[in-house]
């Protein structure tokens, strides 16, 4: 016989560390027999033997079944009992075991090798009658659904004789069965235990388990082992029972045994929450010795698998038996709270503890919490864009959302989709819904970006801006109503749905200290205005990687200079718009440089196309024709001068908004190419930038600006503008008398500029990786347009995911691979990151984390992500290399 042959396996004779061969239950029964636990003897058929019933056609190969009957009679002979013999016969259980455990998800078989003349056996065994025919039609139920599939409603059906009268049950149960499937369970053990066993290798291609393995991302071919085990009875009095216990609380961490126990009851009597179990506190009080033995066993149990175990037990009559351990599912306060303690009590050390917490467990403590109870509604669903919970009331445009706010009420902002003209409500808002867009629709990334709760892609909603209202298939919402958003599980509610806020305790700022000793890369944030700037700092963002000046155009009365800049016929009326727009940007920087004192701010020059600061030219056609319809209606001399001086007024706003309009704005007079047209932009803003510096350094404050020249293509341009910034800082210096140190550098967002970093950066400080445009720009694929096409790319495996999620390693990773090595090559001591949506992607910063780079920049809410996930790549790259 070769080794690939031998299918099964004694739980005694097992090595516990083939988790993949053995399944998690199957290793942990194996574990718990060789440590000395109490566990009922048994064996396991291996996921090796699975994969072989599935390539023989589903059904057992050959050899498998002998196997298993040797196995049956080793198991005899260690018990001295008879499987399914007519005295005190030995009895089964059948238990599925995948490798990563599927809660819920297969199938289990309690007391196989009952038949009315081994249920005679038993009875006489145990002077217990009514347990052994009740053990029997139990046997009957779950035998009925899981191997003959029949509908579990009705063997479960409750009737008040069954208890009472177990025989009769059983020929009642037995009939039903033949009639629903055309058999019965058969009375020959060996037959049962044969069925069950492919009944369970049948379970892994159940539609239950199919589902749950593409949710979690488990492979089909990992196969589930199963568990064959020698029964032992909760289920036989007051003095017996059965159990869950967890080794600390999963919910909050704290330490001391957790969990629950139900006297006389069988296991399945807990999940199928027939009875409600007591609080495993009860049983120190019902027996002592038991629960201090348990408390004994979960803790050797602990010690062995260092960490927080999650155990099935059950007592027959007094005595303890183990049937399951296996690590624990935790919260992110569970996890955090656990991973500290059990490093601080010396069972794992600091970089353990960092590993055991989880990016996306730890993105759970940072967003209120929605709690919707019995009487919540839910109106519809849609794609989960950014996590949190929010109520308010409903408002259709972004000038609502401010005004009500402004009076006090809490808005959720709802629209078809947002554009960037929406941005003053999105800021306002509490939450923003969506009825279209995916999950990178400027509507989920500014909402990520700001940490607000947002849904969108709401499957079935309209949204009607003429009615005030919208309509989902049950319900309709008007303007002014309250409604509840969950962005976690991307659902919203009618009403006010309680929420709770997340508090960031003791233990999560102990575990970000251990993170922060881990990690090798520095976080930054993506902020523009100092309340991000101080939310980033007060969640460990070591500076600003990225601060997009052209939003703090959009704010109040900022917009209309912006726009006098705009439509300045000549330079010299520029020159006086720009003169305007100064002082605000200075007061600004100045903000930003006291919040982050002492660490970088890298502030990126003006960006985005000049149209986008203009109204649509739709909007402006109808200011005309109102204009003209009141022109039209008044005899008034005065008025008229006034409409007709306005009406020229609008006429060339939508002028300059033709002048303007771009068939691919992405692509056109943008980035550095405004500051190379309008150098006096360029220098207003360098202007700011150094007199903010030098207003701190009078005020003791350390500030490090460092600009950063957007869009650059060609070597040339980046000379160009850092030239003119060099001339504007030492103008600053001179009139003030004081000079601060700062830095010029660029960003590289196009793959030009990617593949000839070495020209481009030969005389930058630093260059940083705009991601999000990079990507547009190397796949040519917009962001706004992808979210249409995207999914059916992904669901025909032309690609793994949204490149704007997750960093196409193969494409615009070799770009940022390349224009890193070509910058360092020569230019060795520039500061080199990474900003953009990327920068707070786990699977993007493990791909980061490979490479010369020194910082990431993310949103400020995703910045302890962040700090978690450079760690997590740092210990993983360390493990890497010295295994
Ligand atoms: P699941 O993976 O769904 O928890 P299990 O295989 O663990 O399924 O079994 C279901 C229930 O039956 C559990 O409560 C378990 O403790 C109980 N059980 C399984 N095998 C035995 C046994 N040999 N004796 C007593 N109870 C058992
Ligand atoms: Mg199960
Ligand atoms: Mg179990």
């Amino acid at each position: 016989m070769t080794e690939s042959e031998n299918w099964v396996v004694a739980f005694a004779d097992a090595d516990e560390t083939q988790r993949s061969l053995l399944g998690g239950k199957g290793a942990g029964l194996a574990g718990m027999t060789k440590a000395g636990l109490p566990v009922p003897p048994g064996f396991t058929i291996t996921t090796e033997a699975c994969r072989a019933y599935y390539d023989a056609g589903r059904t057992m190969p050959d050899g498998l079944w002998e196997q298993i009957e040797a196995a049956i009679e080793a198991l005899e002979a260690a018990t001295g009992k008879v499987f399914g013999g007519d005295e005190d016969p030995l009895l089964v259980s059948v238990r599925s075991g995948a490798v990563f455990s599927m809660p819920g998800m297969m199938d289990t078989v309690l007391n196989l090798g009952l038949n009315p003349t081994s249920t005679a056996g038993l009875a006489a065994a145990t002077d217990d009658e009514a347990f052994a025919w009740d053990a029997y039609r139990r046997l009957v139920q779950m035998y009925g659904e899981i191997v003959l599939g029949i509908d579990g409603s009705r063997l479960h059906e409750p009737n008040e004789h069954d208890r009472v009268d177990g025989q009769a049950a059983v020929r009642r149960l037995q009939t039903i069965a033949r009639d629903q499937s055309g058999s019965r369970v058969p009375e020959d053990p060996r037959k049962q235990l044969r069925r069950a066993v492919a009944a369970v290798f049948d379970s892994w291609m159940g539609r239950r388990a199919i589902d749950y393995r593409s949710m979690e991302g488990i492979p089909d071919d990992l196969f589930t082992a199963v568990n064959v085990q020698a029964m032992v009875y909760g289920n036989t009095g007051p003095n017996s029972g059965t159990g869950v216990v967890f080794t600390r609380n999963p919910a909050t961490g704290e330490a001391g045994l957790w969990g629950e126990y139900l006297p006389d009851a069988q296991g399945e009597d807990v999940v199928a929450g027939l009875r409600t179990p007591e609080p495993i506190a009860e049983l120190a009080v019902r027996h002592p010795e038991v629960h201090e033995r348990l408390v004994e066993l979960t803790d050797q149990l602990e010690q062995t698998y260092r960490d927080m175990q999650d155990v099935e037990f059950t007592v027959e009559r007094g005595k303890l038996w183990m049937l399951q351990t296996r690590a624990a599912k935790r919260t992110g306060r569970g996890a955090i709270r656990c991973a500290v303690e059990m490093a601080n009590e010396g069972l794992i050390n600091r970089q353990e503890a960092v590993g055991r917490v989880t990016p996306d467990r730890l993105e759970e403590l940072l967003h209120p919490v929605v709690e919707p109870d019995d009487d919540t509604v839910t109106l519809v669903t849609g794609l989960a864009a950014s996590p949190g919970g929010a109520s308010g009331m409903v408002a259709f445009t972004a000038d609502e959302a401010v005004a009500l706010t402004e009076a006090g009420n809490d808005v959720i902002l709802v629209r078809t989709e947002t554009s960037p003209d929406d941005f003053h409500g999105m800021v306002a808002a509490q939450a923003v819904v969506t009825s279209r867009g995916g999950v990178t629709s400027h509507a989920a990334v500014v909402a990520r970006g700001m940490g607000k709760c947002c849904v969108v892609g709401c499957e079935g909603m309209t949204v009607d801006y003429g009615e005030q209202l919208f309509r989902t298939p049950t319900a309709v919402v008007t303007a002014g109503d309250v409604i509840t958003v969950d962005g976690t599980s991307g659902t919203v509610y009618a009403g006010l749905v309680p929420t709770a806020e997340p508090e960031l305790d003791e233990d999560y700022e102990t575990l970000m200290d251990w993170v922060d000793g881990v990690k090798r890369l520095d976080v930054r944030a993506n902020a523009d205005n100092p309340a991000d700037a101080a939310a980033a700092h007060r969640l460990g963002a070591r500076g600003i990687g990225l601060c997009r000046t052209e939003h703090m155009f959009f704010e109040g009365e900022r917009i209309e200079e912006m726009r006098r800049m705009i439509m300045a016929p000549n330079t010299v009326a520029r020159a006086e718009a720009l003169a305007e727009l100064e002082p605000h940007q200075t007061a600004d920087f100045e903000a930003l440089f006291t919040e982050m004192a002492g660490l970088p701010v890298t502030i990126r020059l003006l960006d985005p196309p000049l149209h986008e600061f203009l109204p649509s030219r739709s909007e402006v056609a109808e200011t005309l024709t109102d204009l003209k319809l009141r022109l039209s209606g008044t005899g008034n001399l005065a008025e008229i001068d006034h409409i007709l001086h306005e009406i020229n007024e609008q006429q060339e706003i939508l002028d300059q908004v033709e002048r303007l309009s771009e068939s691919n704005p992405m692509l056109g007079h943008r980035g550095c190419r405004l500051g190379v047209d309008y150098p006096e932009i360029t220098a207003m803003q360098a202007r700011a930038i150094f007199t903010a510096a030098v207003h701190c350094a009078e005020k003791g404050i350390d500030a490090h600006p460092e600009v950063m020249v957007p869009l650059v293509a060609f070597a040339a341009e980046f000379r160009q503008q850092r030239d003119i910034i060099r001339a504007t800082a030492a103008e600053v210096f001179d009139d003030a008398g004081v000079e601060v140190p700062y830095h010029i550098g660029t960003m590289i967002e196009l793959p030009r500029a990617a593949l000839t970093a070495d020209e481009i950066c030969a005389d930058a400080e630093f260059v940083s990786f705009g991601t999000n445009d990079l990507t547009q720009t190397a796949l040519g694929l917009s962001r706004d347009d992808s979210s249409r096409f995207l999914p059916s790319y992904v669901r025909a495996g032309i690609i793994d995911g949204d490149p704007f999620q997750h960093l196409d390693e193969a494409g615009v990773g070799a770009l940022v691979e390349i224009g890193t090595t070509k910058s360092r090559s020569v230019n060795p001591d520039l500061t080199v990151g990474v900003c953009g949506e990327h920068g707070g992607d786990p699977a993007s910063i493990q791909f980061i984390n490979g490479l010369a780079i020194d910082y990431i920049s993310c949103s400020p809410y995703r910045v302890p992500i962040a700090r978690l996930s450079a760690a997590h790549a740092t210990l993983e790259h360390e493990a890497a290399s010295t295994a």
